[in-house]
């Protein structure tokens, strides 16, 4: 039977009730396909298309798709590229010469965008081009968007819209293999948010989603599509720039990440103030497998926040090996506490109106058997990562009652020890309950008690750090504010923080003898001090000379090695209430 004239000839009225209609034809292979191809149209389009004779027809159910009302129509190939984009033809017609279902976007008469799905038989030339095809086109436009809307399940974060982590691996992968090619440097970026989880336990979560919501909107923004950017997981972010020419474009991309938190974000009325903390590392020098990229720029972020946060660092192999002694203070410190290799040293302070020794503070030592003594700069910072320093500020703590209760047992009582306090204890511990059941159990006043605090532990959460801290001074513990001069230093926090004592820092008590600058200002704060009741200390005097001059502007206190390191308790304890004006 002759298909072409069949078709051509007879579709316009065939009924699908008719069912003789199908025994009109001989070719029983082609009376097969057709009859499929028709079962299936009659949800779609028929198509028939003779590119030989510059004919495309259409007959079914044609709103849907090309939008048009009528159930039979006639095209030619150039009207037919009204409705497809000129790129997706060619991939169009690979896919029909492959047999294969293709399915693209069109534009409709309607001028709707749908998706639909083309198949069908194709009658090629000895050149392999097609002179004949015939097939049904669906709309797939549900289907399309149900796929879709399950690959962004699995593949975007539902919160920011971005890649999610799963989608990142996949899309990394490609991504080095084509810099490999292309013989390009890339750069791995991960960015973590500073005390997240801080914003979240302070705001609520609800605030904290839409801080991550908004700070997504705008990283989006400082990126193109040549960047994959992820949110990798909670408050993590991770980039991958392709391309890197130099030190300078990386550096260029990082602030302009620390600048989008420069200014606060605003968030149901309230003012977010948060920093990040940002690792790199790169491709190919600092690994040539994402995972090992990955974990290369998470040891570089890790390093920018134990250096203080707010900062980035380059991963490098000295990284590695501080990343492998921390994972080594890691694990030793778990056991730490119960093996005993924890103890407390004091560190006289002296008063200068009468050169005697009111008071101690108490420093945490730790002398490991594998690692030997390691200093608390290095340790508390991973002991606060971990939240170990809960129960290691309890045993301070503990230690101090301890040593007061020995002092008021030996009759002094002329004297206060000072304990550090980590922002942890303060947010997270049952530290007022603690101090309470230590009064309790010591039958001690807490008044010999002095707790040191910094201004970055407070200024995460101000107010209520405030009242916090209100509440422990009402048991009677008094309140010192530490390392004044190296934070904000803000002269506004002394009328507002309930604080007893100022603690100069050290870097400006060095800076005091050679600095007309620093010494103008450590008078100051001393004046300015004594006028709102508070005491002034100043930490690591090492000469003379500066006790000398510390004395002439009416420093009330001075700490430092002049007088004495910090030591076992049985050395210094003779030194109290005693004057040591003796160099
Ligand atoms: P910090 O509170 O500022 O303590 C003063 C530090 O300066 C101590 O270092 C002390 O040994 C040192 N120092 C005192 N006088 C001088 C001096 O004249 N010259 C010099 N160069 N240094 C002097 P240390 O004991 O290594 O402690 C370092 C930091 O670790 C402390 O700084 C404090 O922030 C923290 N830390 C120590 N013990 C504890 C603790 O029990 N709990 C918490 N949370 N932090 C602690
Ligand atoms: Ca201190
Ligand atoms: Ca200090």
């Amino acid at each position: 039977m002759n298909r072409e004239r069949f078709i051509n000839k007879d579709v316009g009225s065939l009924n699908i009730d008719n069912k003789d209609f199908f025994y009109l034809n001989e070719d029983e292979e082609f009376l097969l396909n057709f009859k499929q191809s028709f079962i299936k149209s009659i949800k779609g389009l028929f198509i028939y298309a003779s590119l030989e004779k510059n004919l495309i027809m259409f007959y079914g159910n044609n709103k849907d798709i090309l939008g048009y009302d009528d159930q039979f129509l006639i095209m030619n190939t150039e009207e037919i590229k009204e409705y497809i984009r000129n790129d997706y033809i060619n991939f169009l017609i690979d896919g029909l010469k492959n047999n294969k279902e293709v399915e693209l976007k069109i534009t409709n008469k309607l001028k709707k965008e749908i998706w639909i799905s083309i198949k069908g038989f194709t009658k090629k030339d000895e050149k392999d081009n097609i002179i004949e095809f015939e097939g049904y086109i669906h709309n797939i436009n549900i289907e399309k968007e149900a796929k879709l809307m399950l690959e962004y399940i699995t593949f975007y974060d539902e919160l920011t819209g971005l890649s999610n982590r799963k989608h990142f691996n996949k899309l990394i992968k490609a991504e080095l293999n084509k810099q490999s090619l292309l013989e390009s440097r890339g750069a791995l970026i991960i960015v973590d948010i500073d005390n997240f989880k801080f914003i979240n336990d302070s705001y609520g979560h609800k605030c904290g989603d839409f801080f991550l919501e908004k700070f997504s909107q705008d990283l989006k923004k400082i990126f193109s599509f040549n960047e994959l950017l992820c949110r990798f997981g909670g408050d993590e972010f991770i980039i991958f720039v392709p391309n890197i020419l130099d030190l300078k474009q990386i550096k260029e991309i990082i602030n302009k990440i620390m600048n989008l938190l420069k200014e606060p974000y605003i968030i149901n009325n309230k003012k977010i103030v948060t920093t990040a903390s940002i690792g790199v590392a790169t491709f190919p020098d600092d690994g040539e497998e994402s995972e090992v990229l990955l974990k290369n720029a998470d040891s570089a972020m890790y390093i920018a926040k134990s250096n203080g946060k707010n900062q980035w660092q380059m991963f490098n192999s000295n990284i590695s090996k501080e990343i492998n002694r921390i994972y080594s203070i890691q694990k030793e410190l778990r056991t730490a506490l119960d093996n005993d290799e924890m103890f407390v040293v004091f560190q006289p302070k002296v008063n200068l109106t009468d050169d005697e020794v009111n008071g101690f503070e108490a420093l945490i030592r730790w002398e490991n058997s594998e690692m030997g003594s390691v200093s608390p700069g290095e340790f508390i910072p991973v002991a606060e990562s971990t939240r170990l320093i809960i129960p290691i500020g309890k045993f301070v703590l503990r230690e101090v009652f301890i040593k007061i209760s020995y002092l008021l047992s030996k009759g002094y009582d002329n004297f206060k020890i000072a304990v550090n306090l980590s922002e942890i204890q303060l947010r997270e511990g049952d530290l007022l309950e603690y101090i309470k059941s230590l009064v309790e159990e010591f039958k001690v006043s807490p008044k010999y008690i002095e707790i040191e605090i910094t201004e970055s532990m407070i200024m995460k959460s101000v107010d209520r750090n405030i009242k916090y801290l209100l509440e422990i001074k009402e048991l009677g513990v008094s309140i010192a504010l530490d390392d004044f001069g190296t934070g904000y230093s803000s002269l506004n926090y002394l009328t507002k923080l309930p604080i007893d004592v100022l603690k100069i820092d050290r870097s400006f008590v060095i800076d005091m003898v050679e600095n007309d600058k620093s010494r103008y200002i450590v008078e100051k704060i001393i004046q300015l001090s004594h006028k709102l009741g508070i005491n002034v200390v100043a930490e690591g005097v090492e000469e003379k000379e500066q006790v000398e001059y510390l004395k002439s502007i009416d420093c009330d206190t001075v700490q430092g090695y002049y007088y004495s390191r910090p030591e076992n308790f049985e050395n210094v304890v003779e030194m109290l209430n005693k004057n040591i004006d003796y160099k």
